[in-house]
């Protein structure tokens, strides 16, 4: 070889090498230092000499270059003259702990089979410093969208909470004039009200054109709906959209905005106004399509955005479609996060989005994948799934991986989340249908009372699920705290054991007055809005109990719980949390199960009782014998105390069934260690049959109603 050449491989410190025999190579200039240097750690180091290298000496220093000699081997046996294959960037540590980036190249030249080693590290040190600093660059970037976006937010329930006070519009006029968002306020069935300047900016709309509706909102809805194909079902239910997407200006320009869209209601509950806020993203997305990945990903969750989850889903049903397989979307949507986020921040809004991301990605099979939409969205996509029940058990799982309490601000709370799942088997399989159908499923897991999975089916399109008005108020009713507890005292038949009372639910309705639970459980029930107002009830009972406790007046205090409430897979730390939190002894609680506690899972309930016990809390079977009650398994009950239902001591004494269940049941207690309280006394025969059967508390009208706390804090104690 030339003079020229063997310094020109000097200088470049590469390695070159050229095929010897099947198992030799042979090197055709000096080695560079490095070389030399990191074959000392192997038990033959290379020496300067060795003109002549055995596969297997290479492989005693660098065992990653053998690896790739067997791909080397391969590509030189094919003799593609005009192309090469190299073994990518790998890294080598040296005695002293240096790193080194080395990337080995198999080619011919000159019909001789050549393999090379070149050190990349320095390469390597720059083209990593240049990729941070585009990172640190990109971040800075998404740090100002999403300030951006906090702003855009900000005017959007400023605007909001201007018009639902009925102030009037010239005012708003003032403070939007000049703001950099765009702003649009229009009727919903027709004419703008007010538009502002960074609006015309945004699509250079000449003076002499007027913005209608039909120019804007429905523009903005057609050009949204393809990215977001959840927009119109979120729209037509009178909720709050946001989101990123693609619109053409006059000139047909192509730009990049965020939109909000709020509808604001009257006292009557309809839309009279829907509120607009826009900004233009296109300079920020031109600068993250130009890192490429880097923008497929949000900054926050460090999950797959929206857009990359486009690409994603696309591939995925394509290569579904062809090997038949199967897929399902999950989209999963926090409940009451806008709540959340309102009460505690937008820093907490953002640590709870980032939490339960990283709770949801834990909890799916590897290969699975999930992406944030957005907001409070996350969507799951699942393969190889044979039944759609194991769908609705990972869902299952995942609400209670997201039920998991989460540390806001130094106070635990908790969230739950609503899950629509579609199938390429039940919906269309094209991702929008997939995503749209999956979003409907979900909204009607929401509708039907939320912290629930919802699988979709053809059903749902032809009669999506609708909540009454009643629905709608309870769970407005949830929000707002509109309800409060009254007390019943129980009357000790014998020598008295010390105090109880029954603490019943009453709805505070900005209406309709104070509601009796007859009026809403049974809808609470069936909605599931049971368990957050469940929640509500027993935390302020034992708040309340504490008080009682604390003014030397150490009553217990119970509480009914609903079978909804009891097999919540979070009933038990619940219970714990609220101890704890309230400070009243878990001696002094009594929980009021029902039988359809039993019904569905009897092995369940029951081991929950036994853990609810253990905490020194006793239980009672509420109701009993107006239900499917059967003697037989109340022996396996671990219950303290039996209520016989009211229905029964109504008819006492003259209603011969009536006494003879009255008396079997207090009989059958006693003998298995219950206690009996007898509920509806409401006279004094009533009241003398009991207590010559010897029933241990008498709870009616003819001693107490219900009453609330400060009532019951000023009765006499020698009353009761
Ligand atoms: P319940 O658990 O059987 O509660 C006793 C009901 O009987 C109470 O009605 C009470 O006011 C009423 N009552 C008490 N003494 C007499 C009497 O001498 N005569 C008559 N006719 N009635 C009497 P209320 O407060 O309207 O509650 C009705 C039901 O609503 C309760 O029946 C219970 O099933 C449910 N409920 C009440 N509070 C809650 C709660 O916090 N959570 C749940 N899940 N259910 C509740
Ligand atoms: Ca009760
Ligand atoms: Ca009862």
């Amino acid at each position: 070889m030339s003079k020229v050449l063997q310094d020109l491989i000097k200088q470049l410190g590469i390695v070159v090498f050229r095929l010897a025999d099947d198992q030799t190579l042979e090197s055709v200039s000096s080695y560079p230092e490095w070389l030399i240097h990191l074959s000392k750690a192997a038990d033959s180091p290379i020496s300067v000499d060795d003109t002549f290298l055995s596969f297997d000496q290479i492989g005693h220093s660098f065992p990653f270059l053998s690896n790739f000699l067997i791909d080397a081997e391969l590509f030189w046996s094919n003799e593609r003259e005009h192309d090469k294959t190299d073994s990518g960037v790998w890294t080598e540590v040296d005695a002293l702990g240096q790193e080194y980036q080395l990337e080995a190249r198999a080619l011919f030249a000159e019909n001789e089979k050549i393999l090379l080693i070149e050190n990349v590290s320095q390469n390597f040190e720059e083209r990593h410093l240049v990729y941070q600093k585009a990172r640190d660059m990109a971040l800075l970037n998404e740090k100002l969208i999403s300030e951006l976006n906090f702003r855009q937010r900000k005017l959007q329930s400023d605007i909001e909470r201007h018009l639902s006070l009925r102030n009037p519009i010239d005012e708003l006029n003032r403070t939007v004039e000049s703001n950099t968002s765009a702003v649009l306020v229009c009727l919903p069935d027709g004419d703008v009200e007010l538009y502002n300047k960074a609006l015309i900016n945004i699509y250079e709309i000449g003076n002499d054109q007027k913005i209608v509706r039909a120019s804007m909102l429905d523009k903005w809805i057609a050009e949204a709906e393809h990215n977001h194909p959840e927009i119109h079902r979120i729209l037509k239910s009178g909720s709050y959209w946001e989101g990123e997407f693609e619109t053409f200006d006059a000139d047909n320009n192509q730009k990049w905005i965020r939109l909000s869209i709020g509808p604001v209601k009257n006292d009557a509950g309809e839309i009279c106004h829907f509120v607009c806020v826009a900004n233009d993203l296109s300079d920020f997305r031109k600068v993250s399509d130009d890192w490429g990945n880097i923008s497929d990903y949000d900054f926050n969750t460090h999950l797959p955005n929206r857009r990359q989850f486009w690409k994603h889903i696309s591939q995925t049903c394509e290569s579904g479609q062809k090997s038949d397989e199967v897929i399902a979307l999950m989209y999963v949507d926090l409940d009451y996060f806008k709540h959340i986020n309102d009460q505690h921040g937008q820093f907490a809004g953002d640590f709870l989005l980032g939490t339960m991301a990283s709770r949801l990605s834990r909890n799916i099979k590897h290969g699975d994948y999930i992406a944030h939409l957005g907001g409070d969205e996350f969507v799951i996509l699942l393969r190889y799934i044979k039944e759609p029940e194991d769908l609705v058990a990972v869902g299952e799982r995942l609400l209670v991986t997201v039920s998991e309490p989460i540390n806001l601000d130094g106070t635990p709370i908790r969230v739950s989340a609503s899950i629509g799942i579609a199938t390429t088997e039940i919906s269309q399989t094209d991702p929008h249908s997939l995503l749209r159908n999956a979003d409907l499923a979900m909204y009607s897991a929401k509708e039907l009372g939320r912290g629930q999975v919802r699988l979709y089916t053809e059903e749902l399109e032809r009669n999506p699920p609708k909540r009454s008005q009643r629905e709608h108020e309870l769970l407005v009713a949830i929000e707002k705290q509109q309800f409060v507890l009254e007390f019943q005292p129980q009357v000790c038949m014998q020598e008295s054991r010390g105090k109880r009372v029954e603490a019943l639910v009453r709805w505070q309705h900005p209406e309709h007055g104070l509601l009796s639970p007859a009026e809403f459980v049974g809808i609470a029930e069936e909605s599931g809005s049971i368990v957050p107002i469940g929640d509500w009830v027993l935390m302020s009972a034992c708040v309340s109990g504490k008080l009682l406790v604390d003014s030397g007046d150490s009553t217990c205090v119970a509480v009914n719980i609903s079978a909804k409430q009891l097999s919540h897979p979070e009933f038990y730390n619940k219970l714990t949390n609220v101890l704890r939190k309230s400070g009243f002894p878990a001696t002094h609680l009594e929980i009021e199960i029902t039988e359809s506690s039993f019904l569905s899972d009897m092995d369940k309930a029951i081991d929950v009782l036994h853990r609810v016990r253990a905490l020194g809390i006793q239980v009672a079977l509420d109701d009993f014998g107006s239900g499917f009650s059967s003697l037989n398994y109340l022996k396996r009950l671990p219950v303290d105390y039996i209520k016989i239902d009211r229905s029964f001591i109504h008819d006492l004494p003259d209603d011969n069934e009536s006494r003879a269940i009255t008396t079997s049941v207090i009989h059958l207690a006693h003998q298995l260690n219950m206690k009996v309280i007898a509920e509806g006394v409401e006279n004094k025969q009533q009241l003398e049959f009991l207590r010559e059967h010897d029933v241990d508390f008498v709870q009616g009208f003819y001693y107490f109603k219900p009453m609330p706390l400060a009532k019951l804090t000023s009765l006499k104690s020698e009353n009761w």
